[in-house]
């Protein structure tokens, strides 16, 4: 058990019903596939993040949007089965997100997403969420939602002095006043391009991670896949952490894994070394099975 039972994780961010379609290969325009398997759960970055978090004993509170429909309900009963408190996660005028994922017999996916209700978070209701927040808090936030909740998520956490991880993904530019709201960044190796503006190739090199953590955030973590992680810590300390190697199943979820271990271990150490080597220790469990990292009952 890592946690400090005084303090609480509150993820802001997506859900989602994700339909897993298992393919020889992906789909290209004008093709008609037939896929080996078949599998619907709920994803999103937001949920799988809170879900690993909730797995590994941390007391958790999701806050996002559902819509009132079928996958709404389904998605609420998973949080709730899952240990995380669904009392932030407001019902709203569009459809639950939905994501579209192919995965390869390699392990390797696409993803296709309908962002649906995540993209109409209600401002106010966010920030009654996040009045109690505490210094003792973390926040855990990613880029599946509008990107003003995210920075408002960011500011609140920093006004009650909480630690906050923002997990830049999917790929896009920040300002540099957001980003300076964020103790820890992570990214995968075409989300760092896409900030730090670097060719991936630079992806978890010293230079790559000093050029990201120069864009604001106080500290920075890179994942690269099977080859694990780099890390910039806030004291200037670079590092890297191999992956645990394991027999791949999926690796859908796998940097949800890593970023929710990763955030409870910082919280508890403040380690990123540490929060690494966690983060890639779940991500492994998680690579190994199909689909996300899920409580076990
Ligand atoms: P994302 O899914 O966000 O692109 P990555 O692919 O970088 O994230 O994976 C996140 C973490 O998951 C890695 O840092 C690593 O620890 C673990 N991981 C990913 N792929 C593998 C693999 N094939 N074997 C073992 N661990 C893996």
């Amino acid at each position: 058990m890592r946690d400090d039972s005084r303090s609480r994780v509150f993820v802001v961010g997506s859900v989602n019903i994700d339909v897993r379609l298992g393919v020889e290969a992906m789909a290209r325009p004008g093709e008609t596939v037939l896929c080996s398997d078949l599998g619907r759960s709920v994803g999103g970055k937001g949920a799988n993040q809170a879900v690993a978090v909730a797995s590994l004993g941390a007391p958790t509170a999701f806050i996002g949007a559902v819509g009132d429909d079928d996958a709404g309900r389904d998605a609420r009963a998973h949080l709730v089965r899952s240990h995380v408190d669904t009392g932030g996660l407001q019902t709203v005028g569009r459809r639950t997100g939905l994501a579209v994922i192919q995965v390869l017999p390699s392990g390797e996916n696409a993803i296709l997403v309908a962002p649906g209700a995540n993209g109409a978070i209600d401002r106010d209701f966010l920030a009654g969420q996040l009045a109690g927040l505490t210094s003792r808090d973390l926040v855990i936030t990613q880029l599946e939602i509008e990107v003003e909740r995210v920075d408002e998520a960011l500011h609140a956490a920093r006004d009650h002095g909480a630690l906050t991880f923002l997990n830049a993904a999917p790929a896009r530019k920040l300002d540099r006043a957001l980003l300076e709201l964020v103790d820890v960044l992570v990214v995968n190796e075409l989300e760092g391009a896409e900030l730090s503006g670097l060719p991936e190739t630079d992806a978890g090199s010293e230079a790559g991670l000093r050029a990201l953590r120069s864009l604001g955030p106080q500290a920075v973590i890179q994942t690269l896949g099977a080859q694990g992680a780099s890390y910039l810590d806030a004291a200037g300390s670079f590092g890297r952490v191999p992956a645990i190697s394991t027999t791949v199943v999926d690796t859908t979820g796998a940097g949800d894994a890593f970023v929710g271990a990763a955030a409870i271990e910082y919280r508890a150490t403040a380690d990123l070394a540490a929060a690494c080597r966690f983060g890639a220790e779940t991500a492994a469990r998680c690579v190994a099975q199909y689909g996300p990292l899920v409580a076990q009952d």
